[in-house]
C-alpha cells in the first residue's frame, strides 16, 4: 500500500493589486479563473466554473 501525503498548498494572500486578476482556465479554456492566493511568485487561480486550480507566474517586480 502506497502512502501518499497530500501536499498542502501554502498560499499567501493575494496582493491587493491582483485581486481583480483573471486567467484563462486550462480546462474549460475560458476566462474564468480568479486569484485565490499566491505561492512564491505564482498566483494561484481557481476556475469559477469547473473549480480547477492552476497557477501562473506573475511579474516579479509587482511583489516587491
Ligand atoms: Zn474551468
Amino acid at each position: 500500500m502506497r502512502k501518499y501525503k497530500p501536499i498542502e498548498l501554502k498560499l499567501s494572500p493575494v496582493p491587493a493589486e491582483f485581486l481583480a486578476e483573471t486567467a484563462v482556465c486550462p480546462v474549460c479554456d475560458q476566462n474564468y479563473g480568479v486569484a485565490i492566493g499566491r505561492m512564491g511568485l505564482r498566483l494561484v487561480f481557481q476556475c469559477a466554473k469547473c473549480k480547477v486550480k492552476f497557477h501562473r507566474l506573475a511579474r516579479v517586480e509587482q511583489f516587491a
